[in-house]
């Protein structure tokens, strides 16, 4: 992205030189021509000034467009923490370290196969399902 900017930046010279370029030539026309027509000298000066316009314009454009890269490229760096967040945040629910074992301070059932189990036990003795004080109130 930043090399895209950097030739921007050249070509824009560019631009700016061949604008340059184009009022030189009509001044030198201006004066080339003053000798042998006055009318021509000044078509020739401000056909020079004109012709540079658009050459201007697009330097103008040239840094809107360039803004306008630095702010995609803002947004997009945006849009790569949010998704690196939201990647993460799924990361952290697939890693994250399973319930602690817990252990029935009364009686309990199991859900999965209805067994009863004692008092101070953290597996179903019947089917192994783990006991939780959430699914067995
Ligand atoms: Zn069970």
């Amino acid at each position: 992205m930043k090399q895209t900017g950097k030739r921007g930046g050249v070509l824009k010279k560019i631009i700016i030189a061949l604008a340059i370029l184009n009022i030189v030539s009509g001044v030198f026309g201006f004066f080339f021509l003053l000798s042998v027509n006055i009318f021509y000298s000044f078509l020739s000066l401000g056909g020079g000034i004109i012709a540079s316009v658009p050459y201007f314009a697009l330097a103008g454009a040239m840094d809107d467009i360039e803004v306008l890269y630095e702010e995609q490229r803002k947004l997009k760096g945006q849009l790569h923490i949010m998704t690196d967040l939201m990647y993460g945040q799924t990361q952290l629910q697939t890693t994250a370290p399973p319930f602690p074992k817990e252990t029935s301070r009364r009686v309990w059932e199991c859900v999965k196969c209805k067994t009863i189990n004692k008092a101070g036990t953290s597996d179903c003795s019947h089917c192994g399902a783990k006991y939780s004080s959430w699914i067995n109130p």
